[in-house]
């Protein structure tokens, strides 16, 4: 069975029940409805008939009874006004033209629960096969190089590999043709100038079976833009010239084979009516967002605080607290200010509307929505709020951790440990004599160096590993779960890698080393404790001599 249809399966059923409830709430509505005609001026009442009819509004266009919603909500209006503005009785009731709006929506909801017939449907998801075969796996540490320089393929290769790639060189073309129908890399480059540089046969090859994600790349010596223009009819996607900047290089790669990939927005739906929650989370899933349901929105905080939220999706009246007072006590948070948050509700009334967008709001869907508005608004906030928080919590320069949320994370797993002991220890590395690789190569060389430095942590630590640029050219890491000698053991590692790295200058090529000093939990008990004794050991290390890491002593 797809997922598609399993998808619709599950919607048909949660239309069959939605219908098996109906009954249920009409009698409800009925109950509600006699209790109110002898006490008319009660507000409670009032106003439980009110969300009875808005949400049988709501739930009924959901499920494609449109005719019972139109009807329900006509039955609203007159409640509506009798609670005013601010749920005091302004108005009083029209009784008897409630009364006949509800005996209309009785005797069609009747009409319709003998010929339920109505079919829901959801939109065909896009690109089904290719989202399916590469969602959340990661692309392989596979480079093929195709260069007929021996020297310089090995030279390349050798530096590409400090940042646990590995990478097959081929010198001729028909060996790595027949490698990639073996297996496919995570990038090709190839030297635009190889004797049988025949571009148009690589492509014609290479057309068979590449993934969207793995980019050909071309190197070369030449900076001309005819060679830039033949390697763009190549079909490269890349192109950088001799001496590579292999960080760049390995980001650009990385950025081609995580494209679109990330569209699981987490979302939370907040709605006191089980059923159009799960019909709403339905269509989210079936694009494959992750999503959470709240019936109880007095929960909010708490159940934010476990889902982690991107978005979250909000309807508007509620028992216990509406919409867009949830908005406003989420928008009170500091951590929670830029989540978007779209309400979805049956309010026809525009001026209501631009109420609740002012209590915090980013969008108003009607309900019913299609599936296709719902899929497109909240993925395109989602996907905006992301990427502002990327540069929130983000170092411009290296793309790290800022400080003051590599900080945030490192205090709290260090709270986390004081209750559930386990190993953690926090390293303080800072680049020796940088300020004479400026001086000597100049500044945007040094921000290079930096970059190339951030890259080489990114893809040799853990994605638990808590990675932060403390400031200038001081970084920090915090290895959770790890021993202290793994830790040092994984920094000297890295420290080899680092010295090894070729930078070039404007005429020459050098090379940069870093000092470290390591903390652990065991010796340091606090989080400030451990800092500043990563620090003083650090401090030790470039007494040593620089390029080495040095334990914290107590
Ligand atoms: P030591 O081995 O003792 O650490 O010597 P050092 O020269 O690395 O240390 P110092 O703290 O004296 O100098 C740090 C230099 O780093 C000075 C500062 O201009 C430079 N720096 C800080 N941030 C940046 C940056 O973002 N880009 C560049 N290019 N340089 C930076
Ligand atoms: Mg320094
Ligand atoms: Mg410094």
């Amino acid at each position: 069975m797809t997922e598609q249809s399993t998808i619709s399966d599950k919607l048909q059923s949660l239309q069959n029940n939605y219908v098996q409830e109906l009954p249920s709430i009409l009698s409800n509505i009925k109950d509600t409805w006699s209790a109110l005609k002898h006490d008319a001026s009660d507000p409670v009442k009032i106003e439980a008939l009110f969300r009875l009819t808005h949400n049988l509004a709501g739930s009924a266009g959901a499920f494609g009874f449109q005719e019972i919603s139109d009807k329900a909500k006509e039955v609203t209006e007159p409640l509506r006004n009798a609670l005013g503005e601010n749920s005091s009785p302004t108005a009083t009731l029209q009784l008897r033209e409630v009364g006949e709006l509800i005996q209309e929506l009785r005797s069609i909801c009747r009409k319709h629960l003998h010929s339920s017939t109505t079919h829901i449907s959801i939109p065909k998801r896009s690109s089904t096969i290719l989202k399916k075969t590469i969602k959340n796996e990661p692309k392989n540490k596979l480079i093929y190089l195709v260069e007929d320089d021996q020297f310089q393929g090995k030279q390349i290769a050798l530096q590409i590999e400090k940042f646990a790639y590995n990478v097959r060189i081929f010198e001729k073309l028909s060996p790595f043709l027949e490698a990639l129908e073996k297996q496919l890399p995570s990038a090709i480059l190839v030297d635009i100038g190889i004797p049988e540089g025949n571009t148009g046969e690589i492509l014609s090859h290479m057309h068979l079976g590449l993934d969207a994600r793995t980019p050909l790349i071309f190197i070369s010596n030449r900076t001309d833009f005819k060679a830039r223009l033949s390697a763009v009819r190549g079909g490269g996607r890349g192109y950088f010239e001799k001496p590579l900047d292999i960080n760049n290089l390995l980001s650009f790669i990385e950025t081609e084979n995580t494209k679109d990939l990330n569209e699981n927005y987490r979302v939370m739906i907040i709605d006191d009516d089980k059923s159009q929650a799960e019909y709403h989370s339905l269509i989210l899933q079936n694009e494959g967002l992750e999503t959470s349901i709240l019936t109880n929105p007095e929960q909010v905080l708490e159940a934010m605080a476990e889902f982690d939220p991107e978005i979250l999706v909000l309807d508007m009246y509620m028992p216990g607290c509406n919409g867009d007072e949830i908005a406003m006590v989420v928008r009170q948070m500091d951590k929670f200010i830029s989540i978007p948050i779209i309400f979805l509700s049956s309010e026809n009334q525009v001026e209501r509307q631009l109420l609740a967008m002012e209590k915090g709001g980013d969008d108003f869907l009607m309900k019913p929505v299609s599936p296709e508005l719902l899929l497109s608004s909240v993925k395109v906030r989602a996907k905006r709020a992301r990427l502002l928080r990327t540069h929130m919590v983000k170092d411009s320069l290296t793309g790290l951790l800022n400080h003051a949320v590599a900080m945030e994370r490192f205090n709290d797993a260090i709270s986390l440990r004081q209750r559930n002991p386990s190993p953690i220890c926090v390293a303080m590395l800072d680049l020796d004599f940088f300020k004479k690789i400026n001086d000597n190569y100049g500044h945007s060389t040094g921000d290079r160096v930096l970059k190339s430095f951030a890259g080489l942590l990114k893809q040799r630590l853990r994605a638990t590993d808590i990675i932060g640029r403390y400031g200038g050219e001081e970084f920090v890491i915090v290895f959770p779960d790890t021993s202290t000698e793994n830790s040092i053991n994984i920094l000297n590692e890295l420290r080899r890698n680092f010295e090894e790295l070729n930078f070039h200058g404007e005429e020459t090529t050098f090379n940069a080393t870093f000092s470290c000093g390591v903390a652990d939990m065991l010796q340091f008990k606090t989080a400030e404790a451990m800092m500043e004794a990563a620090d003083k050991a650090l401090y030790q290390a470039k007494e040593n001599g620089r390029n080495n890491v040095v334990k914290a002593k107590s």
